[in-house]
């Protein structure tokens, strides 16, 4: 059986020597395109779904690599996380953010994804901090999105990191909320402002069983003072099934498509005018 496996090993190596080649280009691509400038920002409006008034927009990014094309967040931010470059490239993101946020009408929210690695290095509420006073954005403007990943570790560090930036006045958002495991818990014991409910819920809200767990999660983020805000609305049956569940706030291609920061600022500042 020892033999065999090695000739398996044989068999599949070229296979595996071209995988490990290709993921070594891409972390070669990755690292350079920070200072090559490649990065962008793109901007998906947020809107409270009382009132139709949009409140503030989430920045997603972008990789324009000359030599890739656009490259997927979803494919090249795991990368940049076990690289550890995504530790300076966050802090690019969140500074890009509140400077483009700096251009908005007053009061309008600027939310930016974090990942637990930066979380995890050393000095995050500082870096943070620090952009909100470079970039003259109010604490109260800012919302950082976090996975439930990175609560998963309980650790000590993270918990106080996470009660340092609530104590200025940022708002700490859980993402992608209902697919990891035991959210609920988390709820306990962490300082969360507000929770996005994965666009898988909504996308499936058509189907009995889902509706209930959205329905579910709207009355407990209503009776534990949360916000709740539901991603990935593509439809109007969608965004009326929510309002009628006393949803707070709508983000999707209905709403709005990520948008460049010129556009956004454009629309958000036509929205303020009315
Ligand atoms: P996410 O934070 O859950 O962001 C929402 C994703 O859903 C975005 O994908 C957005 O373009 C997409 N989306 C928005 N509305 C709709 C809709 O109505 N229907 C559908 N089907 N999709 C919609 P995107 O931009 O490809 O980003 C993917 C993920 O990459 C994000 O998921 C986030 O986890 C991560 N990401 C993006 N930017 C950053 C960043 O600056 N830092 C970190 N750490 N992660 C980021
Ligand atoms: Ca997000
Ligand atoms: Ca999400
Ligand atoms: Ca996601």
């Amino acid at each position: 059986a020892k033999s065999e496996g090695r000739n398996l090993y044989r068999f599949f190596e070229p296979a595996m020597d071209a995988i490990v080649q290709a993921r070594r280009a891409l972390e070669v691509d990755l690292d350079a395109a920070l200072p090559r400038q490649e990065f962008d920002l793109d901007f998906q409006p947020i809107m409270n779904i009382a009132s139709g008034e949009i409140i503030g927009a989430e920045a997603l990014m972008r990789w324009h690599s000359p030599a890739r094309g656009n490259v997927a967040p979803d494919a090249f931010i795991p990368v940049a996380e076990e690289t550890g470059l995504i530790v300076p490239l966050g802090e690019w993101a969140l500074r890009q953010a509140c400077a483009a946020a700096a251009s908005w009408p007053p009061g309008l929210r600027i939310a930016v994804n974090v990942s637990a690695v930066q979380l995890k290095s050393g000095g995050f509420a500082r870096s943070v901090i620090s952009a909100l006073a470079f970039s003259g954005v109010p604490a109260g403007q800012l919302e950082l999105e976090i996975t439930e990943t990175v609560l998963m570790d309980e650790s000590k560090a993270v918990l106080s990191t996470l009660r340092q930036l609530r104590d200025v006045g940022i708002r700490i958002a859980l993402d992608d909320f209902g697919t990891g495991y035991s959210s609920l818990g988390y709820l306990r014991r962490f300082p969360v402002d507000k929770i996005k409910i994965d666009r898988s819920f909504v996308r499936d809200m058509g189907n009995r069983d889902t509706a209930a767990i959205v329905r579910t999660i709207i009355g407990l983020g209503n009776e534990l003072g949360i916000v709740v805000t539901a991603e990935g609305v593509e439809t109007e049956v969608q965004l009326d099934m929510l309002r009628d569940n006393g949803c707070e706030e709508a983000q999707g291609y209905l709403i709005g498509v990520p948008s460049k920061a010129a556009d956004i600022q454009r629309l958000l500042k036509a929205r303020a005018l009315r």
